[in-house]
C-alpha cells in the first residue's frame, strides 16, 4: 500500500506543534503495517537543506506565480517529496509567519500550491511512483479534493483534523488566485459563511475524515468545539473516525533519555528532579514540582495556572514552565517567574522539554480544548503525573484517580472539569493528597508508566482505513 501524506509541517524538519510530530511519526509507525508513506512538504529552507539523494521528479512552469521543481529525497529517515518553489517557500521565519511573527499575506496561495501538488502527484504520480491513497492534514491540505476534481482523476482521500480552530478561511475575492472553480463556491463545495474555507472544502470532499482522538471526534459535532463547522461535521459523521495519536516512543524513552538516569527505580526520578531544581535554581523543597511545556495561547488554559499560582505556592508546590506564544501570557509568566519557587523560560527548547518532563512530579495541561495533546502522554511515560482538563484527547489518554480507579490500581492522573481556576485548584489539592501518600503516589507512577502511549494500535487503525478505501485486503 503506497500512501502520500500531505502536510505543512513534519518533525524533526519543521515543527510548530503536535501536527509535525504526528506527520513525522506516521511513516515509521505504518511501515510495520505494510504501508509505504511518502510525505509531501513545502520546500522551506529547512526541508531543502536536509534532503539527501535529491532527484527532480517534476517541473512546473507556473505553480501559483512561479516556476517549481518537485524533488524526491530522504531526510530524517523519511521519504520526502518537496516542492522547491522559491517564490512561495524560500523565506526566513516560520512555516506560516515572517521573522516579525506576522502571517505571510499569501498563505492561502502557498498552501493551495501544496494541495494542488498533492492532487497532481496522486492523480499523475511522481516519477514512477503512484500512490493509492492521499492522506492530508489540516486546512493546508484541504483543497486537495477541489484540485483533484479539476484534474478529473479521483483517488481515495483521507483528511485528518488536528485542530479545527484553524480553518484556512480567506476572502472570496481570491477564487482566481487560488485557481478554484468559481461554480464550486457553494455550501457543498468550499464556501463557508461567505468566505472560502480550505478546511471546509476538504471536510466535504474527502472520502474519510479522521481526527486525533475519539472524544474530539464527538466534540467536533457540537457548537462548543466545532468552531462553526459542527453542522458540516454532523453531516459527515458517517465517515468520521477518532484515531488517537501516539508519541514517538524512541525520542521519548526514559530508558535511553539522558534527562533521566535509572528510570525504572523511584531513585531515578528523585535524581532527575534534584538535577532539574539545581539547573533552575529552585530550592530543593519537598512539595510537588509542577511542569508545563506548551504553546502559550488561550486554548491551553495557562491563564488558569497563573490565577491559582498563590495556592500552588501556599501548598509548598513549585512550578517550572517552558513555552512561548501570546505576548500577554509570556509577560505574565515572566513576572510570575520572579518568585523563588517558580522558573519560567520563554522559548522553544526540545532538550530542555525532556529535562522538565523527566524531573517534574506532575505535568499540567489545563486546555480549554485539546484535540489530542502529546505532553500528557510524555508525562505518563516518564511517571510525571498528568493533571488535565476533561476534554478531547486528554479525556481519552488519562485515567482519573477516582476512588474506584485508585482501588483497582488503574488510575494514571488527575482530570478536572469544568475548565476553571476553581476546578484546577481542586484537582491540585487531590494531587497533593496523593503525593503525600508515598504508596499511592508510586502506584500512580507505575500505572502511568505502564500505559501504552505508542503508535501500534493507531497505526493499525490508519492502515485498516486505507485498505477499506481502496478495497485492498
Ligand atoms: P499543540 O499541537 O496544540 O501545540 P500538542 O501537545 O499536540 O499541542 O503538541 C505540542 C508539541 O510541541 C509537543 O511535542 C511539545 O513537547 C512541543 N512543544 C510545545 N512547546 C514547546 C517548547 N516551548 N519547547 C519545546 N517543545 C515544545
Amino acid at each position: 500500500m503506497q500512501v502520500l501524506s500531505v502536510a505543512s509541517e513534519c518533525a524533526p524538519l519543521v515543527k510548530t506543534g503536535g501536527l509535525a510530530d504526528v506527520v513525522g511519526a506516521l511513516p515509521g509507525a505504518l511501515a510495520g503495517q505494510g504501508v509505504r508513506m511518502r510525505v509531501l512538504l513545502p520546500g522551506y529552507p529547512a526541508v531543502m537543506g536536509a534532503l539527501s539523494d535529491a532527484q527532480r521528479v517534476g517541473w512546473f512552469d507556473d505553480l501559483f506565480g512561479g516556476g517549481a521543481r518537485l524533488v524526491q529525497g530522504r531526510a530524517a529517515g523519511l521519504d520526502i517529496l518537496a516542492i522547491d518553489a522559491p517564490h512561495l517557500f524560500a523565506r526566513p521565519g516560520g512555516p506560516y509567519i515572517d521573522p516579525n511573527g506576522r502571517d505571510w499575506p499569501d498563505n492561502p496561495e502557498r498552501f493551495a500550491a501544496l494541495s494542488w501538488m498533492g492532487a497532481h502527484v496522486t492523480v499523475h504520480g511522481a516519477g514512477d511512483w503512484h500512490p493509492q491513497v492521499l492522506h492530508g492534514h489540516d486546512w493546508q491540505a484541504g483543497l486537495v479534493t477541489e484540485y483533484m476534481r479539476q484534474m478529473g482523476g479521483h483517488r481515495p482521500t483521507v483528511l485528518t483534523i488536528h485542530n479545527i480552530a484553524f480553518n484556512g478561511s480567506t476572502d472570496p475575492g481570491r477564487v482566481q488566485s487560488l485557481r478554484l472553480d468559481p461554480w464550486r463556491f457553494h455550501t457543498e463545495g468550499y464556501e463557508f459563511w461567505g468566505s472560502i474555507s480550505a478546511l471546509k472544502a476538504g471536510l466535504m470532499g474527502a472520502d474519510a475524515l479522521t481526527t486525533v482522538s475519539p472524544s474530539y471526534a464527538e466534540e467536533l459535532m457540537t457548537p462548543q468545539f466545532g468552531m462553526g463547522l459542527e453542522g458540516v461535521m454532523q453531516h459527515r459523521r458517517h465517515v468520521l473516525h477518532g484515531i488517537l495519536n501516539g508519541i514517538d516512543d524512541s525520542a521519548w524513552n526514559p530508558a535511553t533519555d539522558p534527562a533521566i538516569a535509572r528510570y525504572d527505580s523511584p531513585e531515578g526520578k528523585v535524581a532527575a528532579k534534584a538535577a532539574l531544581q539545581a539547573e533552575l535554581g529552585l530550592p530543593q523543597a519537598e512539595g510537588p514540582l509542577y511542569v508545563i511545556v506548551s504553546r502559550m495561547t488561550h486554548q491551553k488554559g495557562l491563564d488558569l495556572v497563573l490565577q491559582i499560582l498563590p495556592d500552588i505556592l501556599d501548598q509548598g508546590g513549585q512550578l517550572a514552565v517552558l513555552g512561548s506564544g501570546d505576548p500577554g501570557l509570556e509577560h505574565a509568566f515572566r513576572q510570575a517567574g520572579e518568585d523563588p519557587n517558580v522558573s519560567v523560560r520563554i522559548g522553544y527548547d526540545e532538550p530542555f522539554s525532556h529535562r522538565l518532563i523527566a524531573g517534574g512530579d506532575a505535568i499540567l495541561v489545563p486546555s480549554r480544548f485539546e484535540p489530542c495533546g502529546l505532553t500528557q502522554m510524555y508525562g505518563l511515560r516518564y511517571g510525571t503525573i498528568p493533571v488535565v482538563a476533561l476534554t478531547g484527547g486528554l479525556a481519552d489518554t488519562v485515567i482519573n484517580a477516582s476512588p474506584a480507579a485508585l482501588a483497582q490500581a488503574v488510575a494514571t492522573g488527575v482530570q478536572f472539569s469544568p475548565v476553571t481556576a476553581d476546578a484546577l485548584c481542586n484537582a491540585l489539592s487531590r494531587l497533593g493528597a496523593l503525593y503525600r501518600d508515598r504508596d499511592s503516589w508510586s502506584q500512580l507512577q507505575r500505572n502511568a508508566m505502564a500505559q501504552p502511549v505508542g503508535w501500534s494500535h493507531s497505526a493499525r487503525a490508519y492502515a485498516d482505513l486505507y485498505r477499506s478505501l481502496t478495497g485492498a485486503e
